[in-house]
Protein backbone atom coordinates (compact mmCIF):
# COMPACT_ATOMS: atom_id res chain seq x y z
CA UNK A 1 0.00 0.00 0.00
CA UNK A 2 1.87 2.83 -1.08
CA UNK A 3 1.31 6.61 -2.58
CA UNK A 4 -1.82 7.14 -0.35
CA UNK A 5 -3.21 10.32 0.20
CA UNK A 6 -1.88 11.99 3.61
CA UNK A 7 -3.49 15.43 5.19
CA UNK A 8 -1.26 16.90 7.89
CA UNK A 9 -2.34 19.04 10.49
CA UNK A 10 -2.93 22.77 8.66
CA UNK A 11 -2.28 25.28 10.76
CA UNK A 12 -1.72 29.03 10.33
CA UNK A 13 1.61 29.80 9.55
CA UNK A 14 0.96 33.30 11.36
CA UNK A 15 -0.20 31.48 14.37
CA UNK A 16 2.52 28.81 14.37
CA UNK A 17 5.23 31.87 13.78
CA UNK A 18 3.96 33.18 17.18
CA UNK A 19 4.11 30.16 18.95
CA UNK A 20 7.99 29.30 17.73
CA UNK A 21 8.94 32.44 18.52
CA UNK A 22 7.53 32.36 22.00
CA UNK A 23 9.29 29.21 22.70
CA UNK A 24 12.75 29.76 21.27
CA UNK A 25 12.91 32.95 23.43
CA UNK A 26 11.74 30.92 27.02
CA UNK A 27 14.09 27.88 25.50
CA UNK A 28 16.96 30.95 25.07
CA UNK A 29 16.15 32.87 28.06
CA UNK A 30 16.58 29.54 30.60
CA UNK A 31 19.73 27.87 28.31
CA UNK A 32 22.55 30.66 28.76
CA UNK A 33 25.10 28.04 30.25
CA UNK A 34 24.44 25.99 26.81
CA UNK A 35 24.59 29.64 25.15
CA UNK A 36 28.60 29.85 26.83
CA UNK A 37 29.31 26.95 26.69
CA UNK A 38 28.82 26.98 22.46
CA UNK A 39 30.73 29.92 22.04
CA UNK A 40 33.93 28.01 23.73
CA UNK A 41 33.22 25.13 22.26
CA UNK A 42 32.72 26.04 18.61
CA UNK A 43 36.23 27.08 18.73
CA UNK A 44 37.43 23.34 19.34
CA UNK A 45 34.17 21.39 18.11
CA UNK A 46 33.09 21.78 14.31
CA UNK A 47 29.88 23.43 14.88
CA UNK A 48 30.14 23.30 19.04
CA UNK A 49 29.00 19.32 18.60
CA UNK A 50 30.62 15.71 18.83
CA UNK A 51 28.53 14.67 15.63
CA UNK A 52 26.13 16.51 13.13
CA UNK A 53 22.81 14.96 14.58
CA UNK A 54 23.51 17.22 17.64
CA UNK A 55 23.90 20.37 15.63
CA UNK A 56 20.97 22.91 17.15
CA UNK A 57 20.56 26.72 16.17
CA UNK A 58 21.33 28.94 17.76
CA UNK A 59 23.18 26.60 20.20
CA UNK A 60 22.53 23.41 21.37
CA UNK A 61 21.15 21.81 24.62
CA UNK A 62 24.47 20.57 26.83
CA UNK A 63 23.70 17.52 29.12
CA UNK A 64 25.78 17.92 32.28
CA UNK A 65 23.71 14.36 33.89
CA UNK A 66 21.16 11.65 33.81
CA UNK A 67 19.88 9.18 36.19
CA UNK A 68 16.86 7.30 35.99
CA UNK A 69 14.43 8.40 33.97
CA UNK A 70 15.75 11.99 33.58
CA UNK A 71 18.74 14.09 32.27
CA UNK A 72 20.06 17.68 33.78
CA UNK A 73 20.95 20.61 31.32
CA UNK A 74 24.05 22.80 31.82
CA UNK A 75 21.91 25.00 32.70
CA UNK A 76 20.65 22.63 36.04
CA UNK A 77 17.00 21.83 34.37
CA UNK A 78 15.88 18.93 34.95
CA UNK A 79 13.94 16.97 31.93
CA UNK A 80 12.44 13.46 31.42
CA UNK A 81 14.85 11.61 29.17
CA UNK A 82 12.07 10.25 25.61
CA UNK A 83 15.12 10.81 23.47
CA UNK A 84 17.28 8.33 25.63
CA UNK A 85 19.78 8.75 23.29
CA UNK A 86 18.41 7.93 20.22
CA UNK A 87 16.96 5.21 21.42
CA UNK A 88 19.92 3.27 23.31
CA UNK A 89 19.33 4.37 26.58
CA UNK A 90 16.30 1.21 26.90
CA UNK A 91 17.84 0.75 30.54
CA UNK A 92 17.66 4.31 31.90
CA UNK A 93 20.32 6.55 32.91
CA UNK A 94 23.50 5.31 35.20
CA UNK A 95 21.27 1.11 35.87
CA UNK A 96 22.87 0.40 38.94
CA UNK A 97 23.43 -3.19 37.65
CA UNK A 98 25.60 -1.40 34.76
CA UNK A 99 26.98 0.88 37.17
CA UNK A 100 27.89 -2.14 39.22
CA UNK A 101 29.16 -4.61 36.34
CA UNK A 102 31.37 -1.93 34.66
CA UNK A 103 33.07 -1.02 38.64
CA UNK A 104 34.27 -4.07 38.60
CA UNK A 105 35.31 -4.67 35.09
CA UNK A 106 37.42 -1.19 35.18
CA UNK A 107 39.04 -2.58 38.43
CA UNK A 108 40.42 -5.85 36.58
CA UNK A 109 41.16 -3.91 33.19
CA UNK A 110 38.85 -2.35 30.12
CA UNK A 111 40.55 -3.26 26.99
CA UNK A 112 42.77 -6.20 25.91
CA UNK A 113 41.97 -6.59 21.90
CA UNK A 114 41.31 -10.15 23.12
CA UNK A 115 38.80 -11.96 23.61
CA UNK A 116 37.11 -12.60 27.24
CA UNK A 117 34.42 -15.26 28.32
CA UNK A 118 31.63 -12.05 28.36
CA UNK A 119 31.91 -11.99 24.52
CA UNK A 120 30.85 -15.09 23.82
CA UNK A 121 28.02 -15.36 26.78
CA UNK A 122 26.56 -12.51 24.98
CA UNK A 123 26.94 -14.21 21.44
CA UNK A 124 25.17 -16.88 23.14
CA UNK A 125 22.06 -15.13 24.36
CA UNK A 126 22.05 -13.27 20.87
CA UNK A 127 21.85 -16.37 18.96
CA UNK A 128 19.22 -17.66 21.52
CA UNK A 129 17.15 -14.19 21.14
CA UNK A 130 17.54 -13.77 17.44
CA UNK A 131 17.73 -17.48 16.04
CA UNK A 132 21.09 -17.14 14.21
CA UNK A 133 23.65 -19.21 15.22
CA UNK A 134 27.15 -16.85 14.87
CA UNK A 135 27.96 -13.36 15.73
CA UNK A 136 30.97 -10.76 15.31
CA UNK A 137 31.17 -7.39 17.38
CA UNK A 138 31.42 -4.02 16.36
CA UNK A 139 31.66 -0.53 17.81
CA UNK A 140 28.64 1.30 16.72
CA UNK A 141 25.76 1.01 14.24
CA UNK A 142 27.04 2.23 11.08
CA UNK A 143 29.96 -0.16 11.63
CA UNK A 144 27.62 -3.35 11.56
CA UNK A 145 25.81 -2.23 8.81
CA UNK A 146 29.02 -1.78 6.74
CA UNK A 147 30.22 -5.08 7.59
CA UNK A 148 27.38 -6.99 7.13
CA UNK A 149 27.28 -5.55 3.57
CA UNK A 150 31.15 -6.35 3.15
CA UNK A 151 29.64 -10.05 4.56
CA UNK A 152 27.06 -10.05 2.18
CA UNK A 153 28.95 -9.02 -0.68
CA UNK A 154 31.82 -11.20 -0.22
CA UNK A 155 29.60 -14.03 0.45
CA UNK A 156 27.77 -13.85 -3.11
CA UNK A 157 30.60 -11.91 -5.14
CA UNK A 158 28.00 -9.28 -6.03
CA UNK A 159 27.97 -5.97 -5.47
CA UNK A 160 24.98 -3.76 -5.64
CA UNK A 161 22.94 -2.99 -2.68
CA UNK A 162 18.98 -2.82 -2.01
CA UNK A 163 17.29 -0.73 0.30
CA UNK A 164 14.29 1.91 1.24
CA UNK A 165 14.19 4.74 -0.14
CA UNK A 166 14.46 7.28 2.97
CA UNK A 167 15.80 4.67 5.40
CA UNK A 168 19.25 5.10 7.48
CA UNK A 169 21.36 2.44 7.88
CA UNK A 170 24.63 4.86 9.35
CA UNK A 171 26.98 7.37 7.52
CA UNK A 172 29.04 4.84 5.29
CA UNK A 173 29.39 5.43 1.73
CA UNK A 174 26.84 2.62 0.47
CA UNK A 175 24.29 3.57 2.91
CA UNK A 176 24.25 7.43 2.32
CA UNK A 177 23.97 7.32 -1.77
CA UNK A 178 22.54 10.47 -3.08
CA UNK A 179 19.01 9.82 -3.79
CA UNK A 180 18.45 7.01 -0.94
CA UNK A 181 18.35 8.42 1.74
CA UNK A 182 15.26 10.58 1.47
CA UNK A 183 16.91 13.25 3.43
CA UNK A 184 18.06 14.95 -0.63
CA UNK A 185 14.51 14.34 -1.71
CA UNK A 186 13.38 16.50 0.94
CA UNK A 187 15.32 19.42 0.25
CA UNK A 188 17.82 19.35 2.83
CA UNK A 189 17.36 20.96 6.37
CA UNK A 190 16.18 18.88 9.25
CA UNK A 191 12.91 20.34 10.61
CA UNK A 192 14.78 20.96 14.32
CA UNK A 193 17.16 23.75 12.53
CA UNK A 194 20.40 21.47 12.35
CA UNK A 195 21.85 19.61 9.50
CA UNK A 196 19.58 17.27 7.62
CA UNK A 197 19.64 13.27 7.50
CA UNK A 198 23.24 13.36 6.78
CA UNK A 199 23.85 14.21 3.04
CA UNK A 200 26.35 12.25 0.98
CA UNK A 201 29.26 15.06 0.17
CA UNK A 202 31.95 12.71 -0.04
CA UNK A 203 30.61 9.89 -1.31
CA UNK A 204 32.57 8.44 -4.91
CA UNK A 205 29.37 8.77 -7.57
CA UNK A 206 31.61 5.31 -8.34
CA UNK A 207 30.07 3.61 -5.31
CA UNK A 208 26.97 5.83 -4.92
CA UNK A 209 25.85 3.88 -8.06
CA UNK A 210 25.71 0.75 -6.15
CA UNK A 211 23.13 1.20 -4.06
CA UNK A 212 19.42 1.42 -5.54
CA UNK A 213 15.98 2.24 -3.84
CA UNK A 214 13.17 0.81 -3.80
CA UNK A 215 9.46 2.09 -1.29
CA UNK A 216 9.32 0.27 1.37
CA UNK A 217 5.92 -1.94 2.16
CA UNK A 218 6.24 -2.61 -1.18
CA UNK A 219 7.40 -6.32 -2.43
CA UNK A 220 6.62 -6.20 -5.60
CA UNK A 221 9.10 -3.04 -6.66
CA UNK A 222 11.38 -4.68 -5.09
CA UNK A 223 10.94 -7.68 -7.23
CA UNK A 224 10.59 -5.60 -10.15
CA UNK A 225 14.12 -3.70 -9.18
CA UNK A 226 16.21 -7.07 -8.31
CA UNK A 227 14.35 -8.12 -11.64
CA UNK A 228 15.74 -5.52 -13.66
CA UNK A 229 19.12 -5.21 -12.14
CA UNK A 230 19.58 -9.35 -13.12
CA UNK A 231 18.95 -8.57 -16.48
CA UNK A 232 21.59 -5.90 -16.34
CA UNK A 233 24.12 -8.21 -15.19
CA UNK A 234 23.81 -6.83 -11.35
CA UNK A 235 22.11 -8.72 -9.13
CA UNK A 236 22.20 -7.56 -5.97
CA UNK A 237 24.74 -8.90 -3.18
CA UNK A 238 21.92 -7.82 -0.37
CA UNK A 239 18.25 -6.19 0.33
CA UNK A 240 19.25 -4.24 3.79
CA UNK A 241 15.89 -3.00 5.28
CA UNK A 242 14.85 -1.63 8.80
CA UNK A 243 11.94 -4.51 9.21
CA UNK A 244 10.12 -1.41 11.26
CA UNK A 245 11.16 1.30 10.02
CA UNK A 246 11.70 3.82 12.19
CA UNK A 247 11.11 7.01 9.65
CA UNK A 248 8.74 8.27 12.20
CA UNK A 249 7.55 4.64 13.42
CA UNK A 250 6.13 2.73 9.57
CA UNK A 251 5.32 -0.85 10.56
CA UNK A 252 5.53 -3.58 8.17
CA UNK A 253 2.40 -3.98 6.45
CA UNK A 254 1.14 -7.62 6.78
CA UNK A 255 3.03 -10.17 4.79
CA UNK A 256 5.82 -7.47 3.37
CA UNK A 257 8.54 -9.16 5.26
CA UNK A 258 7.34 -12.98 4.32
CA UNK A 259 7.17 -11.58 0.90
CA UNK A 260 10.46 -9.89 1.24
CA UNK A 261 12.20 -13.36 2.55
CA UNK A 262 10.76 -15.38 -0.01
CA UNK A 263 11.75 -12.92 -2.83
CA UNK A 264 15.20 -12.67 -1.53
CA UNK A 265 15.82 -15.74 -0.61
CA UNK A 266 14.46 -17.36 -4.08
CA UNK A 267 17.22 -14.81 -5.82
CA UNK A 268 19.96 -15.58 -3.97
CA UNK A 269 19.97 -12.47 -1.85
CA UNK A 270 21.69 -12.05 1.22
CA UNK A 271 18.72 -10.17 3.48
CA UNK A 272 19.45 -8.14 6.54
CA UNK A 273 17.58 -6.57 8.52
CA UNK A 274 19.19 -3.02 10.25
CA UNK A 275 17.88 -3.95 13.43
CA UNK A 276 20.36 -0.79 15.32
CA UNK A 277 17.03 0.68 16.73
CA UNK A 278 14.70 -1.73 16.92
CA UNK A 279 16.75 -4.49 18.25
CA UNK A 280 16.51 -4.72 22.03
CA UNK A 281 14.21 -1.73 21.85
CA UNK A 282 11.08 -3.06 20.65
CA UNK A 283 11.17 -6.81 22.10
CA UNK A 284 13.87 -9.37 23.48
CA UNK A 285 14.32 -10.19 20.33
CA UNK A 286 13.86 -7.01 17.77
CA UNK A 287 11.70 -6.64 15.08
CA UNK A 288 12.94 -10.30 13.88
CA UNK A 289 11.25 -11.79 17.20
CA UNK A 290 7.88 -9.80 17.03
CA UNK A 291 7.33 -10.37 13.32
CA UNK A 292 8.32 -13.87 13.26
CA UNK A 293 10.74 -13.43 10.14
CA UNK A 294 14.29 -14.29 9.89
CA UNK A 295 16.78 -12.69 7.98
CA UNK A 296 20.08 -13.90 6.46
CA UNK A 297 22.21 -11.09 8.90
CA UNK A 298 21.32 -8.73 11.30
CA UNK A 299 23.09 -5.76 12.80
CA UNK A 300 22.46 -4.60 16.28
CA UNK A 301 24.17 -1.55 18.17
CA UNK A 302 22.39 1.45 20.54
CA UNK A 303 20.56 -0.83 23.52
CA UNK A 304 23.37 -3.80 22.81
CA UNK A 305 25.98 -1.89 24.98
CA UNK A 306 23.36 -0.39 27.79
CA UNK A 307 26.06 2.95 27.43
CA UNK A 308 28.66 1.82 25.80
CA UNK A 309 29.60 1.86 22.46
CA UNK A 310 29.00 -1.61 20.64
CA UNK A 311 27.09 -3.11 18.20
CA UNK A 312 27.16 -6.53 16.55
CA UNK A 313 26.45 -8.10 12.76
CA UNK A 314 24.67 -12.00 13.69
CA UNK A 315 24.42 -14.05 10.71
CA UNK A 316 23.38 -18.00 9.14
CA UNK A 317 25.95 -20.47 9.45
CA UNK A 318 26.17 -20.25 6.06
CA UNK A 319 26.80 -16.36 5.53
CA UNK A 320 28.76 -15.63 8.16
CA UNK A 321 31.28 -18.57 7.03
CA UNK A 322 33.10 -15.92 4.86
CA UNK A 323 33.94 -14.37 7.71
CA UNK A 324 35.48 -17.59 9.47
CA UNK A 325 37.39 -18.80 6.50
CA UNK A 326 38.89 -15.25 6.29
CA UNK A 327 38.13 -14.18 2.66
CA UNK A 328 35.88 -11.58 4.31
CA UNK A 329 38.11 -9.48 7.25
CA UNK A 330 35.73 -8.45 10.10
CA UNK A 331 38.43 -6.44 12.78
CA UNK A 332 38.64 -4.06 15.06
CA UNK A 333 40.90 -2.97 17.95
CA UNK A 334 37.90 -2.40 20.05
CA UNK A 335 35.64 -5.04 18.59
CA UNK A 336 34.52 -7.12 21.42
CA UNK A 337 36.04 -4.45 24.11
CA UNK A 338 36.14 -5.94 27.44
CA UNK A 339 34.15 -3.25 29.44
CA UNK A 340 31.44 -2.82 26.51
CA UNK A 341 31.15 -6.89 27.12
CA UNK A 342 30.52 -6.77 30.47
CA UNK A 343 27.90 -4.52 30.15
CA UNK A 344 26.00 -5.95 26.93
CA UNK A 345 26.16 -9.45 29.36
CA UNK A 346 24.80 -7.72 32.34
CA UNK A 347 22.20 -5.91 30.36
CA UNK A 348 21.24 -9.27 28.57
CA UNK A 349 20.80 -11.50 31.49
CA UNK A 350 19.75 -9.19 34.43
CA UNK A 351 18.40 -5.92 32.77
CA UNK A 352 16.51 -6.56 29.67
CA UNK A 353 14.38 -9.45 30.95
CA UNK A 354 11.15 -10.57 30.03
CA UNK A 355 9.76 -8.36 32.63
CA UNK A 356 11.25 -5.54 31.51
CA UNK A 357 9.81 -5.86 28.03
CA UNK A 358 6.17 -6.32 29.86
CA UNK A 359 6.60 -3.29 31.82
CA UNK A 360 7.75 -1.27 28.40
CA UNK A 361 4.72 -2.74 26.71
CA UNK A 362 2.38 -1.55 29.11
CA UNK A 363 3.98 2.21 29.22
CA UNK A 364 4.05 2.04 25.61
CA UNK A 365 0.01 1.24 25.83
CA UNK A 366 -0.75 4.24 28.22
CA UNK A 367 1.54 6.19 25.94
CA UNK A 368 -0.25 5.78 22.86
CA UNK A 369 -3.98 5.38 24.02
CA UNK A 370 -3.10 8.68 25.77
CA UNK A 371 -2.07 10.16 22.94
CA UNK A 372 -4.60 8.82 20.91
CA UNK A 373 -7.27 10.11 23.38
CA UNK A 374 -6.50 13.77 23.17
CA UNK A 375 -6.33 13.55 19.37
CA UNK A 376 -9.27 12.22 19.59
CA UNK A 377 -11.17 14.89 21.80
CA UNK A 378 -9.64 17.83 19.82
CA UNK A 379 -10.71 16.46 16.26
CA UNK A 380 -7.14 16.65 15.11
CA UNK A 381 -6.09 14.29 12.68
CA UNK A 382 -3.48 11.35 13.88
CA UNK A 383 -2.60 8.54 15.17
CA UNK A 384 0.04 7.19 17.72
CA UNK A 385 1.85 4.06 17.04
CA UNK A 386 4.09 2.05 19.84
CA UNK A 387 6.27 -0.57 19.94
CA UNK A 388 7.73 -2.07 23.04
CA UNK A 389 9.97 1.03 23.91
CA UNK A 390 9.86 3.16 20.68
CA UNK A 391 6.68 4.98 19.12
CA UNK A 392 5.41 8.01 17.90
CA UNK A 393 2.61 10.27 17.15
CA UNK A 394 1.94 11.09 13.13
CA UNK A 395 0.37 14.42 12.41
CA UNK A 396 -1.58 13.33 9.49
CA UNK A 397 -5.03 11.61 8.57
CA UNK A 398 -4.12 8.68 7.16
CA UNK A 399 -1.56 6.31 7.82
CA UNK A 400 1.98 6.71 6.62
CA UNK A 401 2.85 3.39 5.06
CA UNK A 402 6.23 4.46 3.36
CA UNK A 403 8.93 7.42 2.42
CA UNK A 404 6.40 8.86 0.02
CA UNK A 405 3.51 8.93 2.64
CA UNK A 406 5.87 10.09 5.06
CA UNK A 407 7.01 13.38 3.34
CA UNK A 408 3.58 14.12 2.46
CA UNK A 409 2.73 14.59 6.08
CA UNK A 410 5.94 16.50 7.15
CA UNK A 411 5.55 19.60 8.60
CA UNK A 412 8.91 21.40 9.84
CA UNK A 413 7.90 24.41 11.56
CA UNK A 414 5.37 21.97 13.30
CA UNK A 415 8.47 19.54 13.99
CA UNK A 416 10.61 22.53 15.47
CA UNK A 417 7.31 23.79 17.64
CA UNK A 418 6.67 20.73 19.23
CA UNK A 419 10.39 19.87 20.08
CA UNK A 420 10.68 23.56 21.87
CA UNK A 421 7.23 22.91 23.07
CA UNK A 422 8.38 19.85 24.70
CA UNK A 423 12.21 21.09 25.81
CA UNK A 424 10.26 24.43 27.72
CA UNK A 425 7.81 21.96 30.37
CA UNK A 426 10.67 19.35 30.99
CA UNK A 427 10.43 16.69 28.33
CA UNK A 428 13.89 15.64 27.06
CA UNK A 429 12.47 14.86 23.37
CA UNK A 430 14.32 13.35 19.63
CA UNK A 431 15.23 16.44 18.05
CA UNK A 432 15.30 15.17 14.54
CA UNK A 433 11.62 13.65 14.56
CA UNK A 434 10.26 15.28 17.76
CA UNK A 435 7.33 13.25 17.96
CA UNK A 436 9.31 9.87 18.56
CA UNK A 437 9.83 8.56 21.57
CA UNK A 438 11.56 6.32 23.40
CA UNK A 439 11.38 4.83 26.61
CA UNK A 440 13.11 3.31 29.18
CA UNK A 441 12.72 0.93 32.20
CA UNK A 442 13.32 3.50 34.65
CA UNK A 443 10.23 5.25 33.13
CA UNK A 444 6.91 4.37 34.86
CA UNK A 445 3.02 5.68 35.08
CA UNK A 446 4.11 9.47 36.16
CA UNK A 447 6.67 9.91 33.50
CA UNK A 448 4.32 8.78 31.31
CA UNK A 449 1.39 10.71 32.63
CA UNK A 450 3.99 13.50 32.58
CA UNK A 451 4.62 13.52 28.56
CA UNK A 452 0.94 13.16 28.26
CA UNK A 453 -0.05 16.61 29.68
CA UNK A 454 2.57 17.97 28.09
CA UNK A 455 0.81 16.16 24.47
CA UNK A 456 -2.60 17.46 25.65
CA UNK A 457 -1.26 21.63 26.76
CA UNK A 458 0.30 21.37 22.74
CA UNK A 459 -2.71 19.99 21.54
CA UNK A 460 -5.17 22.63 23.02
CA UNK A 461 -2.71 24.94 21.61
CA UNK A 462 -3.04 23.51 18.23
CA UNK A 463 -6.10 22.80 18.20
CA UNK A 464 -8.63 25.11 15.68
N1 LIG B 1 21.02 1.79 11.37
C1 LIG B 1 19.93 2.38 11.86
C2 LIG B 1 18.59 1.77 11.59
C3 LIG B 1 20.04 3.53 12.64
O1 LIG B 1 18.92 4.11 13.13
C4 LIG B 1 21.32 4.06 12.89
C5 LIG B 1 21.51 5.30 13.74
N2 LIG B 1 20.42 6.05 14.04
C6 LIG B 1 22.42 3.42 12.35
C7 LIG B 1 22.26 2.28 11.59
C8 LIG B 1 23.81 3.95 12.58
O2 LIG B 1 24.16 3.77 13.90
P1 LIG B 1 25.33 4.64 14.56
O3 LIG B 1 24.80 6.03 14.68
O4 LIG B 1 25.58 3.95 15.87
O5 LIG B 1 26.50 4.55 13.65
Amino acid sequence: MTGQATVSLQLDPRRLHTLIQREEWTLDNATQRSAELYRRGRQALSGGVASSFQVRRPWPIYLADGRGPAVWDVDGHRRLDFHNGFGAMVHGHAHPVIGRVVGERYARGTHFAAPTEDAIVVGEELARRWGLPRWRYTNSGSESTMDAIRIARGFTGREVVLKAIGSYHGHHDAVLAPGTTGSDQAGGAAPWGGAAAPGAGGTPAAVARLTVAVPFNDAEAMERAIACLDRQSSKPACVILEPAMMLGMILPEPGYLEAVREITRRHGVVLIFDEVKTGLAIGAAGATGRYGVRPDLVTLAKALGAGMPCGAVGGSEDVMSVVEDGSVYQVGTFNGNALAMAAARASLLEVLTPGAYQHLERLSQRMTGGCQRTLDRHGLPGYALGTGARGCVTLAASRITDHVTFQAAQNPELSKLIWLYYMNRGVFATPARPEQWTLSIAHADAEVDAYLAVHAALLAELAP
